[in-house]
């Protein structure tokens, strides 16, 4: 395959990509295609790697309203309603769900996703049904699957049991919730499970940490300090972080210089952040959400997830990444121009490093051939209009086509414009 004329991000100028036995072979200003080649003519357009959702839950969506839906809005009424619904999971409910999920994420241009799975479900039901799944798209998505201990592991009865034997299921990552744990003391404890298991199975860790807005939420400096003693430089990620926004300074200051030493990934759900954190706060209230830009500034890598689509625990979602960095970047004040242009970041490079697979990912020689085709003049353009994908091509094959939107406004009073498109 031939790409011509590809305004590929990062580089100057207009650039031909050949592509053959499914890698980056060729990007030079000009290339010819060979005979019977197939050509698709980018006309300038922007070419970007696929996006990364580094934070979902597979497992739970699309079961909005199921039993009931959630009235009052919050986690707590969430994890009432999913524990109703739990009682019903099949495998084959589970598979629906999350390959009709997957479609989703696909058409709006992901290619990589981090899903996490529970591990406290009796039979596995979902853990095993999202391995199979795995394997089934792997054409279409790469799936990294994580043990997730959604009711703790010290305060669920057999929770450290449980979790151990869906690492040894053949999942990538291994998880924990240490602020939902009763006390401090299984706190860490539940840590140092999970970082135990991560070494003995060799696996990554990914933590849902500190969910909440209680500034003495501090399982992150020990997640920290576990990835830094344990020499496992780049392979574990701290999800949410949310108490973070609510720390004060001196201690976030010093928590920086830890963070950037353990090369920790940290990941912020901002549209289920926003929705969930500041629950119990009247006026003013905070908005939840960790420090994106102060851990930029320290170069922290920093990735973002879809987390929730449909489900108990929030109502909305359609598994499009562009939603969640465009409230991302609304609630972390990163509106100014350039850090506009840097947040694509946050779904692309930065999601690839935080799973990993950073060495394999981007548009360059000799690098497998995943990309997006997208219709828009640069960043700035693609994130202010949300300029949906036309093209994903994955391993060098097409694997979802998009015709662009076309409006036309009926604009019968004006004697110079009848019916026009409407323009960028
Ligand atoms: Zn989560």
């Amino acid at each position: 395959m031939l790409i011509k004329n590809a305004n590929i991000r990062g580089r100057e100028g207009k650039w031909d990509i050949l592509i053959e036995n499914g890698k980056f072979s060729k990007i030079e200003a000009r290339l010819e295609a060979a005979n019977g080649e197939e050509i698709i003519d980018a006309s300038g357009k922007m070419v970007i790697p696929p996006y990364v959702d580094s934070h979902v839950h597979l497992d739970y969506v699309c079961t909005y309203g199921e039993p009931r839906y959630n009235m009052s809005g919050t986690l707590f009424e969430g994890i009432s309603i999913w524990s109703e619904r739990k009682k019903t999971l099949t495998k084959e409910d589970v598979k629906r769900r999350a390959r009709h999920v997957l479609d989703w994420e696909i058409a709006h241009g992901t290619q990589f996703i981090r899903t996490h799975v529970n591990s406290d479900e009796p039979g596995h039901v979902s853990a095993e049904a999202l391995l199979e799944l795995k394997d089934e798209v792997k054409h279409l998505v790469d799936l990294q699957i994580v043990a997730f201990p959604q009711h703790g592991v010290y305060n669920f009865p057999n929770g450290d049991k449980l979790l151990e034997e869906t690492v040894k299921m053949g999942v990538d990552a291994v998880g924990a919730i240490p602020h939902y744990e009763d006390t401090r003391e299984d706190l860490v404890a539940s840590l140092y499970h999970c970082f135990d298991l991560a070494e003995k199975y060799d696996k990554l860790v990914d933590v849902h940490c500190d969910e909440t807005d209680d500034p003495q939420s501090r399982a992150i400096e020990q997640v920290a300090h576990q990835a830094w003693k344990r020499e496992m430089f780049g392979k574990v990620t701290a999800s949410h972080t949310t108490a973070m926004g609510s720390y004060n300074n001196a201690y976030a200051f010093k928590l920086m210089g830890v963070l950037e030493r353990s090369q920790i990934n940290i990941i912020s759900n901002a549209t289920i952040n926003i929705h969930l954190q500041g629950r119990y706060d009247s006026y003013p209230k905070r908005r939840g959400i960790t420090r994106v830009d102060e851990l930029l500034a320290n170069h922290i890598n920093v990735s973002m997830g879809c987390d929730d689509i449909m489900e108990p625990f929030y109502p909305l979602g359609v598994g499009d990444m562009l939603d969640v960095l465009n409230m991302g970047i609304h609630v972390s004040h990163l509106t100014g121009y350039q850090q506009i242009q840097d947040s694509l970041d946050l779904i692309t490079k930065n999601g690839a490093r935080t799973l990993n697979r950073e060495n394999d990912y981007g548009i360059e020689e000799g690098k497998t051939a995943n990309l997006l085709i997208v219709p828009a003049d640069d960043t700035y353009d693609l994130i202010r209009r949300h300029v949906k994908p036309e093209f994903s091509i994955r391993n060098g094959i097409v694997i979802m086509k998009r015709q662009p939107e076309n409006v036309t406004i009926y604009n019968n009073d004006s004697a110079v414009k009848v019916n026009y498109t409407v323009e960028k």
